[in-house]
């Protein structure tokens, strides 16, 4: 696990101004990963930090003489297809890209490393951004326990929790094609679906869509097919970590999930926030992970002393919703709940290790999903089926608005932010997407049934 150096000290500033905003999400002690280009432009997604307001086109900042030739020659490559190539070489030069970026943007090094690297810099404003790797495969966890329980209950009100909950990471394994980065809009899905009173299914545009807050989980180095990896070594194959919404659409779910699990109610998008925080920056933030008295102590092959000790990673997590008219009106986004990823039944190093304990490999890029993290208190629903009791109780927005499931146009926000007693405080920037009409038919329906 990465240990706490001179890269987390709070006193550290940048000689970027707006790094040294107390609110900023890029502060220099956290230096997030992503691919960039300029706004507009056709050329290749370049890799990326952030820091404050403006951001550092990596691969220049090596051409300037800010990075060491090894790093700089990892960093080209990563152009035009991702950051794979920065997560397979390992952690050592993982951490020291993070040493090199400290000395380069701290003020100590002075208005000469500012004129230098100034070429290398642009205001955030002026990029777009892509996913940051290429992702192979996409595993949904599901460590959130509160929501497990809550939606359990909707379900199987005398027996909530699956007897396999809490011995097994339960996962299934998702869809990556249609996982986008924050900005990302998609239409109202369409599928089978059966009201429970009606004889048969019908199709058409799914009435029940709901998000999930979720934090998702980039893997590093990957293993070999037959070698599974040890939790004590779990940490050292984790890249780093980003929000992620996993877009749900319950009324096809219902119907569609047994025996196999989800499927068409979960593949239609994902939405993740572009830039990866770094294990080396969420260092500060590691929290013991602990179980509640009563419940099963993980198996051997689950449980290690650092997993026990700063397994947990605290995150305060937020749902915003904005609707249509909201935005019309020029109304801020409302915020619908608060919860903290150090409440997951289980850690990041846990799911890793169990998903490769079967001899599975993992590879450079694959993403995790943590599950919903809702927070143990019923106002801390991470979804809508929980904040509305499986739509039975519709929430009130500050505009008068109603909501039980989404409705088109709805934007939905998911923040994240690190803070911690004597640390300075670094946030996951911008998870935004938007639900927008369906009908990928056309009027009419399927083309099977058009006249
Ligand atoms: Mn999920």
């Amino acid at each position: 696990m990465t240990d706490l150096d001179h890269t987390h000290d709070p006193a550290l500033c940048s000689w970027v101004a707006s790094a040294n905003a107390a609110d900023t999400d890029f502060p220099i002690q956290n230096l997030p990963l992503g691919m960039a280009r300029a706004t507009g432009s056709t050329g290749a997604f370049r890799p990326v930090t952030a820091i404050g307001d403006q951001v550092l086109d990596l691969i220049a900042a090596a051409e300037l003489g800010a990075l060491s030739d090894a790093l700089g020659a990892v960093l080209r490559t990563c152009e035009g297809l991702g950051l794979n190539p920065l997560m397979a070489i390992g952690p050592g030069l993982r951490r020291q890209l993070r040493h090199e970026l400290v000395a380069a943007l701290q003020d100590d090094a002075g208005p000469k490393q500012a004129a230098l690297l100034a070429p290398a810099l642009k205001p955030m404003s002026e990029v777009e951004m892509t996913l940051p790797c290429r992702i192979g495969d996409y595993t949904d966890f599901y460590a959130g326990i509160h929501h497990a329980t809550a939606v359990g209950k909707l379900f199987r009100p005398d027996n909530p929790l699956l007897p396999n909950y809490k011995w097994v990471p339960i996962g299934y394994h998702g869809r990556v094609s249609s996982t986008g980065v924050s900005g990302q809009t998609f239409r109202r899905p369409l599928g089978q679906t059966k009201a429970p009173e009606a004889e048969a299914p019908g199709f058409g545009p799914v009435k029940r869509l709901d998000y999930e807050l979720e934090v998702g989980a980039l893997v590093a180095t990957g293993n070999e097919p037959g070698r599974p990896v040890p939790i004590d070594e779990a940490e050292q194959h984790l890249f780093g970590l980003v929000l992620l919404n996993d877009w749900s659409a319950r009324d096809l779910q219902a119907w569609e999930y047994q025996p196999l699990g989800p499927f068409l109610a979960k593949s239609f998008a994902t939405t993740i926030s572009p830039w990866v925080i770094t294990m080396e920056a969420l260092a500060p933030f590691r929290r013991a992970f602990t179980r509640p008295d009563g419940d099963p102590r993980p198996l051997p092959y689950l449980d290690g002393a650092a997993n026990r000790e700063r397994g947990a990673i605290g995150i305060r997590l937020e749902v915003h919703l904005q609707t249509r008219a909201m935005r019309d009106a020029g109304q801020a986004p409302a915020k619908l709940m608060a919860s903290d990823f150090a409440d997951a039944y289980w850690t990041v190093a846990q799911m890793l290790t169990h998903h490769a304990s079967n001899g599975c490999n993992l590879q450079p890029g694959d993403l995790f999903g943590s599950g919903t993290m809702s927070g143990p208190a019923a106002d801390q629903g991470g979804s809508l089926l929980e904040l509305t009791q499986g739509g039975k109780q519709a929430i009130t927005l500050p505009g008068g608005e109603q909501r039980t499931f989404l409705q088109d146009g709805d934007s939905v926000a998911l923040v994240g932010r690190c803070e911690a007693p004597g640390r300075r405080a670094i946030g996951f920037g911008p998870c935004v997407g938007t639900v927008v009409p369906g009908g990928a038919w056309g009027v009419g329906g399927p083309p099977g049934r058009r006249a």
